[in-house]
């Protein structure tokens, strides 16, 4: 490649609408452009990591046992209807309809895709075990498409599908995946950690979430100080029961607390901690079939957090959002700060459906909104003084909650979901009627798992996890060259023949060399250069005349070394292979 003749428009200055360091780069770099909120176009480079990553993925998935295949991103409704997903999906599902009145979508996944297939074509035990992938633009008309690539609405993702006989050869399906994944994201170079995506299940986890550790993650990992116990705070299961309280009650008591809206001031007020107050948050919830919205009150300690995802699972909902101030007003017709479970009810007659974490039904004589501003209700006690519909595991998971597997300390760690792997059962299997028959002739259905990666996610995330102020520090597995050649005598015929001479070197021992052949200073050559994120970095100028060497860089760590041109080869080609399996095959 001649950067002269390369479509990689680089930018000078940081593009405003970018917040995190990944997106910028990348932009900055001229890997990506947005087209409209959440879609890109891959522009070369950007490109060319990504099929670096998709080279890894398929040879691993192949080497697991998993046969390539493409599935088509239009999918019928109907098909998503046999699995009640139609309605249930949300509004992340993109739905149409055709010239004919068809309704379709586009696919966000692809179990009901794959299971049609084989349903058709899968009769006998025989047959199986089957592990079937597609690397392929999904879409999903995400709520918040946001950090470029991060989170996109159209992506890249590879997603596979395996099919057996039992639950033990299911058991060993997944754990073929388990094992791929961790070689798939060695290879590219990354820090990552496998997390339980679902330890209410601790033991006989049936999901595990592979997590690139990066600071600008949106997920948050619970990892234990003591044992191997990760997991996405999201789904951390609360063990430890709370104590039940054995204060005698004590008589309601109604107080003013003026302009006390946050629970510190309240606290602060009373002079009481935090740990006697209830929270009363009111949350927007969209029903299974993505239409219908309702207000729901979830109390939680106040100094605890709702994890809205344990939320959504619990309501069974498409959707969850916090209420905003206005909002609550308009729902309840009292200022948040001052609701309270007591006599909560809705404007013109609308129902809220009261919930409670686990840990509020052991608290004793609280302090709760009156449900009138600048007030506050004392000692009040659920049971006695209001009741809830549903009490359950509604909150975060804190540092100071002992580890739910050995009780030890836990903290807390930022990371990147760059896979998932599921053990899904017979689910889609029974929904479909996708059936085998097993050696003694009976109809059995097929047991199945799913294994995402996300492809285009995975080059953010390791841009999140590789880069400095000057840009990005690519793993050499995963940079669009391994080597960048900066020719700065390009009037010089010497100096452009040992440039050129080299370039053709590397490139026939398979290095995918850029030869930086523009007119332009040498300050914007290397400002280029480490933007783009080349791991090696090789300058032929002046003192490849005066001293006979030429200058290589390691773009990582700006360790530095000087050579003659003879050894440049010997040296990068050593350089490369340390870094593992890159090498372009000839
Ligand atoms: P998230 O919790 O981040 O929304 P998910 O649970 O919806 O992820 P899966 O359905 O398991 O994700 O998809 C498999 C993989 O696809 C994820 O691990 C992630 O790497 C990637 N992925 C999912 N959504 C997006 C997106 N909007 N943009 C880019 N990659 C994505
Ligand atoms: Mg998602």
């Amino acid at each position: 490649m001649r950067y002269s003749q390369t479509f990689v428009p680089t930018l000078k200055e940081t593009p405003a609408e970018a917040e995190v360091v990944s997106h910028r780069l990348m932009l900055r770099a001229g890997f990506i452009r947005k087209l409209t909120a959440g879609v890109y176009t891959y522009l070369p480079f950007g490109l060319a990591a990504i099929r670096k990553v998709e080279k890894i993925v398929r040879e691993e998935m192949n080497r697991a046992g998993a046969q390539e295949l493409l599935m088509p991103m239009v999918q019928p409704a109907d098909l998503w209807r046999e699995t009640g997903r139609y309605e249930k999906y949300g509004s992340e599902l993109l739905r149409f309809k055709d010239r004919h009145d068809r309704e379709s979508c586009l696919g966000p996944t692809h179990e009901e895709v794959i299971t049609d297939l084989v349903r058709g074509e899968v009769r006998s035990y025989r047959q199986l075990p089957l592990n079937l992938y597609q690397i392929q633009s999904k879409f999903r008309d995400e709520i918040r498409p946001r950090f470029g690539l991060m989170r996109g609405r159209e992506f890249i993702m590879k997603d596979a599908y395996s099919f057996d006989v039992d639950d033990e050869q299911a058991g060993i399906a997944y754990q073929k995946m388990y094992d791929a994944y961790h070689r798939i994201f060695n290879r590219c170079g990354l820090q990552f950690r496998a997390v339980e995506a679902d330890s209410g299940s601790i033991g006989g986890s049936f999901s595990h979430e592979f997590m690139v550790l990066a600071k600008t993650g949106e997920d948050t990992l619970v990892v234990c100080k003591s044992c191997d116990y990760a997991a996405n705070v999201e789904k951390a299961a609360i063990k430890a029961r709370p104590v039940e309280n054995q204060e005698p009650l004590l008589e309601a008591e109604k107080v003013e607390t003026p302009g006390k809206r946050k629970v510190s001031a309240v606290c602060e007020f009373l002079s009481i901690s935090s740990e006697k107050l209830i929270k009363t948050l009111v949350y927007k919830v969209t029903s299974g079939d993505g239409q219908q919205g309702y207000p729901v009150a979830v109390l939680v300690r106040g100094d605890r957090e709702v994890q809205e995802v344990k939320l959504k699972n619990l309501l069974q909902a498409a959707e969850v959002e916090l209420a905003e101030d206005k909002e609550v007003f308009d729902i309840t017709g009292v200022p948040t700060g001052y609701l309270g479970p007591i006599g909560l009810n809705g404007l013109n007659g609308l129902k809220i459906k009261v919930v409670a974490d686990l840990e509020v039904a052991a608290m004793r004589n609280c302090v709760v909104g009156a449900g009138e501003k600048n007030y506050h209700l004392k000692n009040v006690n659920m049971g006695r003084d209001f009741e809830v519909a549903v009490v359950a595991d509604l909150r975060q998971i804190a540092d100071d909650d002992p580890c739910p597997l050995c009780g030890g300390e836990l903290g807390q760690i930022e990371g990147i979901e760059v896979g998932h792997i599921f053990k899904l059962g017979t689910v889609y299997s029974e929904a479909m009627r996708a059936v085998f028959q097993d050696q003694d002739g009976q109809e059995r259905p097929l047991i199945m798992g799913c294994y995402g990666i996300g492809v285009s996610r995975i080059v953010a995330a390791a841009i999140e996890q590789n880069h400095d102020e000057n840009g990005i520090i690519f793993p050499v597995a995963l940079a669009p060259a391994q080597v960048i050649i900066l020719n700065l005598g390009l009037k010089d015929a010497g100096i452009s023949a040992a440039a050129e001479l080299l370039y053709a070197q590397l490139q026939a021992q398979g290095v995918e060399v850029l030869l930086d052949d523009r007119d332009e200073r040498p300050g914007s050559k290397f400002k280029d250069a480490d933007l783009l994120g080349i791991p090696f970095r090789v300058t032929v100028g002046a003192r490849l005349s005066k001293e006979g060497v030429v200058e290589i860089r390691h773009r990582r760590d700006g360790l530095t070394v000087e050579l003659s041109p003879e050894q440049v080869v010997d040296y990068l080609l050593a350089q490369i292979t340390a870094a593992g399996p890159s090498l372009q095959e000839r």
